[in-house]
Order: C-alpha cells, then structure tokens, then sequence
C-alpha cells in the first residue's frame, strides 16, 4: 500500500430518468503501490460524456452495463507519479479509460492507454478535440458522412463536444455547415466563433421553417447527435443519396421505459427511401486514432478548429457536472479538473 487515498465515484444504484446525487457514492480507499511492469497515474482531468448514462442502465446495449459498486467509466489524463516502466517516467502525461476517480494503477497495454503528446494542444482536449470527441466527429463525418465540396452538412448538438468539430471540419472540407443548438447564446457562437454558415435555435416554436430555409438545397449529410424531435424536421430535407452517420440520440438517454425511445435507426428504417444510414462507434477506428488527433491538432494550430471547454472544479462534482449535458448547461466540452 502506499500512502495515497484515493477517491472514487462508483455507481450506488441504477438512476431512473436523470442521474442524481443518491445514484453514486464517493469513496476514499488506501491506494495500492504500482508493482512489476505498472505505473500510478494521478488524474489531473476528467471527461463527462452522454454514453456514460448507457453504462449506469442495464439496458441491452453495445457495452457491458456497470455493475453496482463499480468506479464510473471515464476517460481521462493523468500524469504518472510513480513508476517501474522505463517508457513511462514521472511525469509522463498519458491519457487512458481510468474512470472517475483521482488515482489508477495501469500497465502498458491497457485498453486505451496512450502517451499524450503534449505539442498539439493543451493537455486536457486529449479527452476533448484532439480526442475521442474529436476523433468521433473526424470519422463520423468522413469515412461515414463523406462530405463533398458544395454540399449541405447539417448536425445537431452544433455547439457540443462532437458537433462543434463535425461541422468546421465540413467547413474545412468546403460544405454548407448548418448547425442545431439550444439556445441564441449557443446559436451565435456557433455562427460567430466557430464559422457555421447557419445555427438554428431547435427550442423555437418555427425551428422547421427555420431550418428549411437554412438549407436551401436540402441536406446532403445530417449527423446525428440527439434523435427525436430534431430527427423529425431534418428528415423531409434529406437529399436522394443522403448520408446519416448516427452518432447519438442524447434526447432518448433519460427515458424511463423502453417505449419511450424510437432510435434514429428506427426511424430512418422506416422510410420510404431511407437514406444511407448506420449506427456508429469511434472505437471502430481505433488503430487511426493518432492520424486524426494529428490533424485536429494541426487544424487547431492553424486557426480552423476552435473549441470550448465547460470545466467543472474537483471530482466530487461529478455527478452533479453530470447532469449539464442533458440541461444544455455546459457549452462544449464538459469535464472535471480533478488536481
Ligand atoms: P455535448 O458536448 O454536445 O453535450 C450534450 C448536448 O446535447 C447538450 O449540451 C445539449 O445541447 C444537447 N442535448 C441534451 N439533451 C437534448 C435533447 N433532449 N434534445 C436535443 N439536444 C439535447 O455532448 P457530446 O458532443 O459529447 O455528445 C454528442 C452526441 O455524440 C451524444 O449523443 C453522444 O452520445 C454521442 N457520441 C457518440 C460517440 C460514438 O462513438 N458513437 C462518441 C462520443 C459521443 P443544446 O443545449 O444545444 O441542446
């Protein structure tokens, strides 16, 4: 044992609709020393994302549920500060899937672990732009959405993690980017800040009319963040030969019986003329991940991809920060600074 305490969020019990403060208890256990071929990583950030609410359910799902007691699944970055790998010295910065807690014993080989390279951006959008949101709206849209110069990308989420970069990479890629948020302030940063050609408030009572408008030539490529209601008045605007990279469909996270939720994958299916549509997951691309982080880092360094950050101090906070993503509190990438 060392003499480090460390302090680990686990799931207490199954939430049923939003998550809240009872679902998670807040442990502080000795922390074991690192042995042959480990490290002890510190967490210095922590990210919150929407899957997280997946893996609280027991739903039937692409992931193992957690199990009560478990420490929250979680990606974060880490500096090492102890250590018997001569790859990995005090010091190293790496980012790994360590969860929500302050301390992790890893081993090279772990699921994820990578070495963050600390020339490309600040150390935190290793869990942000130039990471797995990042690299989700990086693949999503292009191996998946397969934008060509003219067309109209539409995405919703526009000023979130993943949309945020899913619709300036189709700027960079010479499309209409036409972004769905909640709210003016998120809508004109969209515009303003990160240079969509449009942003519609989807909160507004005329947002189909709106949006109809935005997209004079209808919708060559609409990625997929929240489902629902937004699904439903970007459907009709669908060009012949439409992509739909499903990415998500945060609206259906919370709810509280299976009948509540018609996936996007439904939906689409059911069509008429269905576009060309699935389902994805970013870890499909796994062995690429370094060209894409890469590339965002390098469009970040020439001005194209600007991105921000919604942080929340100390990882007590977790399960309350939680929350913002399904209120549309946090406005970009939520996460935790944890020390
Ligand atoms: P964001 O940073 O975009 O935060 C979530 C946002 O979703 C909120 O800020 C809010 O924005 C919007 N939102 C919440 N509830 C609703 C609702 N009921 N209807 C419409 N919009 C809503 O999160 P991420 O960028 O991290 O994730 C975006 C999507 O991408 C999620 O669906 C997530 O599950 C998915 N994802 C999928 C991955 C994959 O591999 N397939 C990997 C990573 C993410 P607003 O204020 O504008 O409403």
């Amino acid at each position: 044992m060392s003499d480090i305490q460390n302090t680990r969020i686990v799931l207490k019990s199954r939430p049923v609709g939003m998550p809240q403060a009872e679902n998670f208890d807040i442990q502080s256990v000795a922390m074991e020393s690192p042995g042959d071929n480990e490290m002890l990583l510190r967490t210095l950030w922590l990210s919150l994302d929407p899957y997280m609410r997946g893996r609280m359910s027991d739903r039937e799902s692409y992931a193992k549920p957690l199990q009560i007691g478990e420490v929250i699944t979680g990606g974060v970055v880490c500096e090492v500060i102890e250590t018997n790998l001569d790859d990995y010295p005090v010091g190293t910065i790496v980012s790994g899937m360590y969860g929500w807690q302050s301390h992790a014993i890893a081993r090279p080989g772990d699921y994820r672990l990578f070495k963050v390279d600390e020339g490309l951006a600040p150390i935190s959008t290793a869990v942000g732009v130039t990471g797995m949101p990042g690299q989700t709206a990086y693949f999503g849209l292009l191996k998946l959405g397969k934008p060509k110069a003219g067309e109209t990308v539409v995405v919703s989420a526009a000023s979130g993690a993943v949309g945020s970069v899913v619709g300036q990479i189709a700027k960079i890629k010479g499309c209409r980017a036409v972004g769905l948020a909640g709210g003016k302030a998120k809508c004109d940063y969209v515009i303003n800040e990160l240079g969509f050609d449009a942003c519609i408030d989807y909160k507004q009572a005329d947002f189909a009319e709106k949006l109809v408008a935005a997209c004079p030539n209808g919708v060559d490529v609409y990625f997929e963040n929240v489902g629902g209601a937004v699904l439903d008045a970007v459907v009709p605007l669908l060009n012949t030969g439409a992509r739909v990279p499903i990415c998500g469909f945060i609206s259906a996270y919370n709810a509280t019986s299976d009948d509540q939720i018609q996936t996007p994958e439904m939906v689409l299916s059911a069509l008429e003329h269905p576009p060309e549509h699935r389902f994805f997951i970013v870890i499909e691309w796994i062995e690429e991940f370094e060209t894409a982080s890469q590339a965002l880092g390098d469009w970040i360094k020439n001005g194209q991809l600007k991105y921000r950050e919604t942080v929340v101090e100390g990882l007590e906070n977790a399960p309350m920060a939680f929350q913002m993503l399904f209120t549309g509190e946090n406005f970009g990438k939520l996460m935790i600074k944890v020390s």
